[in-house]
Order: structure tokens, then sequence, then C-alpha cells
């Protein structure tokens, strides 16, 4: 097909903010970990005698599996959790180890386990560690006898001061994962929110049955519209385009803006239903009120439900975009899709 090669894109590999900074991180926390176990030690009366000993062992894994995320510079999900539950065990030992039994101080350090899984492990994670965070407070707090009201109050202190920046680094993070996904301009999802929300919309295919197509729309003589109008109205006309196409189609599709004046749309639907969706979108967008007519030109790719390709995004981007200069070449504002029970990516299609 004409312009195939020439617009082949290619996806980048999608990669985590957080995942990085993890070994890193649960490394300081094991070795200052390991510092504050011998430094104790070394204080004399602070840990106490019959203790000792296995307070002192507590240490050698913390050196030891440090050096090793420092070396390897990897952490998986599992080695996190790992990292979290032999923090807060090696907390609640270090209560019993001391001598200091007033002031909490063994306590005080839930906040880093804490602090670590709001950071790193998904939120859902945050709140077992809180109620973890919340039995090894308990634990530390009875040691030092007092009414049942004291301990409830001193182990709500402690389970507040290590859950409260935890919670906020959760919504921060929620608030960076968003704003990584989303065009400034237009406020659709960007390419990296394509990549992202496409397993799932192929997933709700194969759930359903139908088949998930890509439309590729191009806004026609764009570069007219910015000399006319000037650069700052092109962005206003941009950002009507992209309202007007996300109100024509269902709050399910996903609408992203794929690049410059490019805009995409993913639809887990019949081939009639998507040819309809294409007419809709071409007709909002010829009705948008700019200084001077603003069409657009689209094309369309289908892939059954049931095909299983890696590169199935690509595959169906490149078609729809071919298609969609198809449309440019065919006097502009046009869809240009497979025609009824054409064979597109995997499998003949319905109309
Ligand atoms: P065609 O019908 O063939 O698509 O013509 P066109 O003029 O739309 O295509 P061309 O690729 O020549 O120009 C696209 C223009 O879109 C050029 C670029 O400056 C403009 N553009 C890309 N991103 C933005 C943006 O965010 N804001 C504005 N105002 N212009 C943008
Ligand atoms: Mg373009
Ligand atoms: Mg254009």
């Amino acid at each position: 097909m004409p312009g195939l090669a020439s617009t082949t894109r290619r996806r980048r590999p999608r990669r985590t903010v957080h995942a990085d900074a993890a070994p890193l991180a649960a490394a300081a926390f094991l070795l200052s970990a390991a510092a504050l176990i011998y430094l104790s030690l070394a204080v004399p009366g602070y840990i106490r005698r019959d203790w000792a000993a296995a307070f002192a062992l507590t240490g050698v894994p913390c050196i030891a599996l440090g050096a090793l995320l420092v070396r390897r510079g990897r952490l998986g999900r599992a080695g996190m959790v790992g990292v979290v539950l032999f923090g807060d065990v090696a907390i609640v030992l270090s209560g019993y180890a001391s001598t200091d039994r007033h002031g909490t101080t063994a306590g005080a350090l839930l906040s880093l386990p804490t602090l670590f899984t709001g950071t790193f492990l998904p939120p859902r994670w945050l709140k077992v560690q809180i109620a973890i965070a919340a039995g090894c407070a308990w634990a530390i707090n009875v040691l030092v006898p007092a009414e049942l009201g004291v301990h409830v109050i001193r182990t709500a202190v402690l389970v507040v001061a290590c859950s409260c920046p935890s919670a906020i680094v959760v919504l921060l993070r929620r608030q960076l994962d968003r704003a990584v996904v989303t065009d400034p301009l237009t406020g659709l999802l960007n390419r990296r929110g394509l990549d992202a929300a496409f397993p799932s919309a192929v997933a709700r295919a194969r759930r359903s049955g139908l088949p998930v197509a890509v439309l590729l729309a191009d806004v026609d003589h764009f570069k007219l519209i910015n000399d006319e109008l000037g650069h700052q109205a092109g962005d206003e006309v941009l950002r009507t385009v992209a309202a007007a196409t996300a109100a024509a189609v269902r709050a399910e599709d996903v609408a992203v803006r794929f690049g410059g004046e490019e805009l995409a749309v993913v639809l887990v639907a019949p081939a009639d239903q998507v040819r309809a969706a294409a007419e809709r979108i071409r007709r909002a967008v010829e009705q948008v009120d700019a200084l001077r007519p603003v069409t657009v030109s689209i094309g369309a790719a289908w892939a059954a439900p049931d095909l299983d390709d890696p590169d199935l995004l690509d595959t169906l981007v490149r078609l729809a975009d071919a298609r969609m200069y198809e449309a440019k070449r065919a006097g502009r504002n046009r869809t240009v899709l497979p025609g009824p029970g054409g064979t597109d990516v995997g499998a003949r299609l319905g109309s």
C-alpha cells in the first residue's frame, strides 16, 4: 500500500517511573537498618544482653541483601514485599531487644517500610502494610505497661505517623501517572496512554467476541490554519477538534492525541458501528466553529478479537495510517475503511 513504509511507527517500550529507584531505596533501607543495629550494639546497655546475639544476626541479611541489591540494580514485586515484611519484623525485634522502652523509638521506624510500600508497590498493598504496621506498633507498645486506652492511643499515633506520608505519596503517584499519559493541550490520552489502554481494549474484544478497531484522524491542511489564524488559534482549533472527537464516540472508546494534528480512537465494536463512529467524527469536526473550515481525513483498521499478536497496535496504526493517506489523496474530508466483509488483520469481518 503506498505510504505504508514511510508512515511506519514504532512503539516505545513501556517503562514504569518507579522501577529503577526501588532496588536503591530498598538497599538504602537495609543498609541503614544494619548501621542502626550495630550502632545500638556499640552503645553499652542499650541492647538487652539476652537479645544481643539475635539482634546482631539480624544485621547480616540486611548487609547481604543491601549489597546484592546495589550490585543487581533490580527488584521484583515479590522482593519488594519481602523487604517490607523483613523490615516490619526487624523493627519489632529491635523494640524487644532495646532497653529503651519509652518513647517508642522502634515504632517510629515503621514509617520506613510503610513509605517504601506507598512509593513502590500497588496502592492496595499500602492498606495491608498499614494493618501490619498497626499490629507491629501494638506489639512494641505493650512492652510498656499502661491502660488499654493508652495503648490504643499510642498505637494510633504511630499508625497515623507512618501512614499519612505514605498516603500522600500514593496520591502524588496517581497524579504523576495521570499526567504521564495525558496530552496537556487537548486533555486526551497521549501515545503512552494509548500503549497503556490498548491491552484492556484487546481484552474487552476477546470477552465480547467483537473486533478491535483503530481510527486515525488527521486535520486537513492544518498548516494553513496555523498560517492564517496563528499558532495559538491553531491550538484552540486542535482543542475543539479533540473535544468534538471525544464527544462523537462512546465513553468506553479510547480517544488519543496521537501526535501533532492527528487523533486516534480505539473502539471495540462491530464493523458497521466503527464505520458509523468514523462518519460521526468527520461530521462533528466539520461543524467545529472556527474562522475557517476545519475538516479531518480518517483511516481505519480492524483486527479479529482472537488475534494473538504482540505488535497488534503497531499493525493497526500502520494500516489505518495508510488508509488515512488514501483519504487525503482522494480529496480529504472523508473516511477510508475496509469495504463490507473486507479482509483486515486476522480474519474476515462482517459489516
Ligand atoms: P494535510 O491535510 O496533508 O494533513 O496537511 P497539513 O497541513 O495538516 O499537514 P502538515 O503535516 O503539512 O502540517 C501539520 C501542521 O500541524 C504543522 C505543524 O506546525 C502543526 N502542528 C502540529 N502540532 C501542533 C500543535 O500542537 N499546535 C499547533 N498550533 N500546530 C501544530
Ligand atoms: Mg499529520
Ligand atoms: Mg494534517
